[in-house]
């Protein structure tokens, strides 16, 4: 059987794991995230001797993923200290002589749902994270979408709820999707951590509200085949079918489909993978760089 490593490089923590070209994690290990030389030794010290035939990392950013670029594989802009600039892939290669997966880690995540998940048998689909950031992944026509840079969908700008005052906690737009909406504009609009917030506290049709919009934007731009939403803050399992009656108020039938008018709580879902989305994307994405580098070979 063939093992497999991936690693779900997070902001605040990383996941190692290993696993098999079916989607199973066999072993995994977990630690906060801190300077890069600091995080990238653990993850160096889990993989030696483990023997594994390809590598996948899905990561936080923005980052580098323009094969072409003399900074591929580099994290680009981050406030995280030291990971600016910093050439995350490149340490790695140069320890394990492996083929290696490399992309953000909502676009790891929308992978891995396609492959194993929630999305299995579409040839498209879009991820959302919302906890301390939100991020968006995008897998499209049966593959992922990098485009200009990659996909930046945390920082679309939504329309501010007329009885919302809270100026937003985005450091780059103030009251972008992210700055109203991510766990931590959560907490500084309502005082309370996400978790410690009521299942009917007002706050809750204020952030399906804001979901929902942008939701909305990405039926109406990529018409994806279906739209997960993952992260800490979708815990509340409340906010689906709020989230999924704004977003049909929006289209107001516009979108005449089956998928949205009848059927939407299975076309707004929950990762199929669970807390696994991330780690089981990394994995997809170490599957997919041994193929393609098996299939230069031949
Ligand atoms: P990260 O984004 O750092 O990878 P998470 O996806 O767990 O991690 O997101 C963390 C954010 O989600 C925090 O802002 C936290 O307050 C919020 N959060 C975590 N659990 C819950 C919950 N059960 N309900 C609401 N918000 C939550
Ligand atoms: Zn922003």
């Amino acid at each position: 059987m063939l093992r497999i490593g991936a690693i779900e490089a997070g902001g605040t923590k990383f996941v190692c794991g290993i696993g098999n070209d079916s989607g199973v994690i066999e072993d995994q290990i977990s630690f906060p995230t801190e300077r890069p030389e600091q995080t990238l030794e653990k993850v160096i010290n889990y993989f030696t001797d483990k023997n594994v035939a390809a590598i996948g990392i899905g990561s936080f950013g923005p980052i580098n993923v323009d094969p072409n670029s003399p900074t591929y594989g580099y994290v680009t802009t981050t406030p995280k200290p030291g990971w600016a600039n910093y050439d995350f892939l490149g340490t790695l290669k140069q320890v394990f002589d492996v083929p290696f997966g490399w992309d953000t880690d909502v676009n790891a995540a929308a992978f891995g749902e396609a492959k194993w998940g929630a999305a299995q048998g579409l040839d498209s689909c879009v991820y959302y994270t919302i906890g301390t950031g939100i991020g968006v992944g995008v897998y499209m026509e049966g593959r992922l979408v990098h485009g200009l840079v990659h996909p930046e969908g945390g920082h679309v700008l939504v329309r501010r709820h007329k009885e919302d005052p809270f100026e937003g906690i985005c450091t780059y737009h103030g009251d972008c999707f992210e700055g109203l909406a991510a766990g931590p504009a959560i907490e500084k609009r309502w005082h309370l951590k996400g978790n410690e917030l009521p299942a009917d506290h007002p706050a809750w049709d204020l952030e399906a509200y804001y979901i929902a919009q942008s939701i909305s934007s990405t039926i109406l731009m990529l018409s994806p085949k279906i739209v997960i939403l993952g992260g800490g803050v979708m815990h509340q399992k409340q906010l689906f079918p709020m989230i999924r009656s704004y977003v049909q108020r929006n289209l107001n039938g516009y979108i005449n489909t089956t998928a949205l008018l009848e059927d939407i709580n299975s076309y707004i879902v929950a990762p199929g993978l669970g807390n696994n989305a991330g780690l089981c994307g990394a994995l997809a994405l170490g599957v997919e760089a041994l193929v393609r580098f098996n299939e230069s070979r031949r």
